[in-house]
């Protein structure tokens, strides 16, 4: 990778546009070397440089991979024309490189979504084969016990007679009426988490995703926000 501007770097990244990426620099959201850079002009060598943008390590691999807290109300889609989708909470130069939400979260739902332009690990991540475990947290109207944690184990059939695979139900709670669950599910067929608890008679008021694969949503992030994937987090998807 050539030497280059820093403004230019995160631009060509999709980090940000020119003009946010002089105000973060300006705001000292910027480091080279260990050190505040406020001049997002500054050329730099990005092999021998260790750049951070807004606290997190600026990685120079081709592709974005991007954490997002989807919030409540927002489509899990790359455009719509009525609706806010996932991609309006982003900068706009993302929608230029392509970038697109790793599979599906329901508008009624939030949490951890991951968002890439590498066609290659977003397919892996979404393939059925793969079987990767996505974790939610739910408040279900209902109280759930020992059966349906031994129904979800067993693979539950749905309403419409679609058989899940085994799955894990967790109860943290249960009070006047209502159970807080962790459920982990292994594929991710439409609308799965709601149907699965409205097969046991315990409808879901709310849900939100806390995990997928190795990575935790960051609590860090607020409902809206997101940040890059560090380079270790991303080889943990690999
Ligand atoms: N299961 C659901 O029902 N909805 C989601 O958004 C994700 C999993």
């Amino acid at each position: 990778m050539p030497v280059q501007r820093i403004d230019r770097l995160l631009t060509n990244m999709g980090l940000c546009s020119r003009k946010e990426a002089a105000a973060a620099a300006k705001s000292g959201a910027v480091t080279v070397d260990g050190e505040i850079c406020r001049d997002a002009s500054r050329k730099i060598d990005p092999e021998k440089c260790r750049l951070t943008f807004r606290g997190e390590p600026v990685s120079y691999e081709g592709n974005v991979y991007l954490m997002l807290h989807k919030p409540l109300g927002v489509l899990s889609a790359t455009e719509d024309r009525e609706q806010k989708t996932v991609l309006d909470l982003l900068p706009q130069p993302y929608r230029a490189r392509g970038v697109f939400p790793v599979g599906r979260l329901d508008k009624d739902t939030s949490g951890l979504l991951l968002l890439t332009d590498d066609g290659a690990l977003g397919h892996a991540l979404t393939s059925p084969r793969r079987q990767v475990e996505k974790v939610y947290e739910a408040e279900a109207d209902g109280v759930l016990g020992q059966a349906d944690i031994d129904a979800f184990a067993a693979g539950l059939a749905l309403r419409d007679g679609t058989v899940c695979r085994p799955a894990k139900l967790e109860i943290r709670a249960v009070r006047e009426g209502h159970s807080y669950v962790t459920v982990t599910v292994c594929e991710g067929k439409y609308h799965q988490v709601r149907r699965m608890l409205a097969a046991r008679g315990a409808p879901v008021l709310a849900l939100k995703r806390v995990a997928e694969g190795p990575l935790p949503l960051d609590p860090a992030l607020e409902p809206g926000q997101w940040r890059p994937l560090r380079s270790d987090e991303i080889g943990l998807l690999r």
